[in-house]
């Protein structure tokens, strides 16, 4: 064996073991990747290398439940991360304003998945109940939960365990500190605070290093891009081409705000998205104040117009505050991903891979599928990464073309009246698949035939919160509910009881683990 420029080669100056991983960007992209590698795969020699002068986008409050996983896979106790980050509980999705526009027009897609058993049985058995119970209502205790602002877990459950499944709201720039304490004090990655200025390209047409401001050329087997918008990397030497999705998704544009809350306010227990005449706004809380944005279609919509709507909205939901003294950050993103997120020794993580928009927060997610993906396949040989990465593009393809569809599904079943919404269920704008499942839909609920991968980001659950929601026509022709069915739907209330009794509300789970940390700061010894 020799080496060259750093890199292991075999005979004949075949490139052979990936050991060093080199991450572009400290995001939230950066450092969940370079923790998910350290801890699952120790003994790579795992450098990140962020720009102190770019910043990171600093929004991305909301995760999913896969977060537990990978927090507790990294070795992150709850009560740090909790503490750490400003979190709290997130068990779904609240859509305000999507279906009409009327006053009660609201519905939830929650964590926690619907009855077991035959989705057209429960579907009858939903209808022969009480006509006025919202489906999420009927199908899971979790509707409840979330009414009552209720965290889905008690004090004393093992870390990461709950009630009811749930996952994250937080502050994005705290999360990102955390990992970076985490990785670099715990997990042994190395950090470089230097900007990529080029790419030293090997004659195979694989990164071989990066070039540095004021720093050494830095060498890697394996690069993993994480930095941002940028896509340096991926968009760069590695020529991944640019698929772009603003035909079938509108939105390009937000506008965020971070609002204090009053002391001892309640905090919600799941993601509030309220539809305005363009686009639609996000409400997140967290225990000491709530990230609202506003997101919107330039070509419908105008900045200063977004921003009057941003400010109606806090002025009406946070009592107190004074909309004029809001200093929104204005985001402007491109629709679409990567045609290739994994391109010779390159993988793209994060927004470098692409971006939809923020509805039902499905970026996140996908850095720690990929992260998953990464470490369950890990190439450790170049001979083997370029199999890898051709599965990893099929995979996270059909991933992509999924959150579209998803994403477009909450449009298409509108019927508000504005331009925009019109807009949004032109047939033209709306995915072939997805038209074809709406219209299979009518006939039978969706189902794990219609998604068919164990691993589906949305699930026949996931479709069957947002149909129902927002008053897709039941399957007709079907026989009347089973007894079963209907004790199920009838259980659901008693279960929302039995949890509404058991569990606290979301800030008194906050000021218990509070108090405890004063507590034991008040006991230690100096
Ligand atoms: C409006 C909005 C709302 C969102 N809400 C959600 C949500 O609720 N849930 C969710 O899951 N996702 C959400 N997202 C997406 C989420 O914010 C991102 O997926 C996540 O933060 C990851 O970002 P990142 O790490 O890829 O990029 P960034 O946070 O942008 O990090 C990029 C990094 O690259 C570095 N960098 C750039 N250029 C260079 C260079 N030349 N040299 C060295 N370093 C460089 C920067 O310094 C930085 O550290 C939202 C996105 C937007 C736009």
């Amino acid at each position: 064996m020799f080496r060259l420029i750093g890199r292991t080669y075999g005979i004949f100056g075949m490139k052979t073991s990936v050991q060093r991983i080199v991450i572009v960007g400290g995001g939230t992209a950066g450092w969940l990747s370079a923790c998910g590698l350290a801890a699952k795969l120790p003994g790579l020699a795992i450098t990140l290398v962020e720009a102190p002068n770019i910043p990171t986008i600093g929004v991305g409050e909301g995760t999913w439940p896969t977060m537990r996983e990978s927090l507790a896979t990294i070795g992150i106790a709850e009560s740090e991360f909790l503490r750490e980050c400003d979190a709290a509980f997130k068990q779904g999705s609240r859509f305000d304003g999507w279906t009409d526009g009327a006053v009660d027009d609201s519905y939830l897609h929650p964590f926690t998945a619907p009855l077991p058993g035959d989705m057209r049985d429960m579907l009858a058995a939903w209808q022969a109940g009480d006509q006025s119970t919202p489906f999420s209502a009927a199908m899971t205790p979790q509707h409840a939960v979330c009414a009552h602002n209720l965290a889905p877990r008690q004090r004393t459950m093992p870390d990461y365990a709950g009630a009811l499944n749930y996952g994250y709201h937080l502050d994005a720039g705290k999360f990102a500190a955390l990992l970076a304490r985490h990785a670099t004090g715990r997990l042994g990655v190395t950090r470089i605070a230097a900007e990529v200025t080029g790419v030293k390209v090997d004659h195979d047409g694989d990164i071989a290093a990066l070039h540095l401001r004021d720093h050494p050329t830095l060498a890697g087997d394996l690069f993993i891009d994480c930095s941002g918008q940028a896509a340096l990397l991926i968009g760069g030497s590695c020529g991944a081409g640019w698929i772009d999705r603003s035909d079938i998704s509108f939105n390009d544009r937000a506008l965020a705000v971070q609002v204090p809350v009053a002391p001892g306010s309640p905090v919600a227990s799941q993601t509030i998205g309220t539809a305005h005449e363009a686009g639609w706004l996000w409400d997140i809380g967290l225990p000491t104040r709530r990230g609202i944005g506003c997101v919107y279609s330039s070509r419908f919509l105008s900045n200063d117009r977004a921003a009057q709507i941003l400010a109606d909205y806090v002025a009406a939901k946070v009592p107190g505050t004074d909309p004029a003294l809001l200093r929104p950050r204005q985001l402007t993103f491109a629709t679409g991903h990567r045609d290739r997120f994994w391109v010779g020794n390159c993988l793209a993580v994060g927004l470098s891979a692409g971006f939809i928009e923020p509805l039902e927060a499905s970026a996140i997610v996908l850095i720690e599928l990929s992260i998953k993906t990464l470490t369950e396949n890990f190439p450790r040989s170049r001979a083997a990464m370029t199999i890898h990465a051709a599965r990893f593009n099929a995979l996270f393809r059909y991933r992509w073309d999924n959150i579209v569809e998803f994403l477009k599904l909450h449009y298409v079943l509108s019927r508000r009246e504005e331009p925009y919404w019109q807009a949004q269920r032109s047939p033209a704008t709306i995915p072939d698949r997805l038209a074809e499942n709406l219209a299979l839909w009518r006939d039978q609920p969706p189902s794990a035939w219609d998604f068919p991968r164990v691993d589906e980001m949305f699930p026949a659950a996931s479709q069957q919160f947002v149909l129902y929601g927002m008053g897709f026509p039941l399957p007709v022709g079907g026989p009347p509910p089973t007894a079963t069915a209907i004790a199920r739907v009838r259980d659901v209330a008693g279960k929302a009881r039995a949890l509404a009794a058991a569990l606290p509300a979301n800030r008194d789970y906050f000021a218990a683990m509070a108090a405890q940390r004063s507590a034991q700061k008040d006991h230690a010894v100096p």
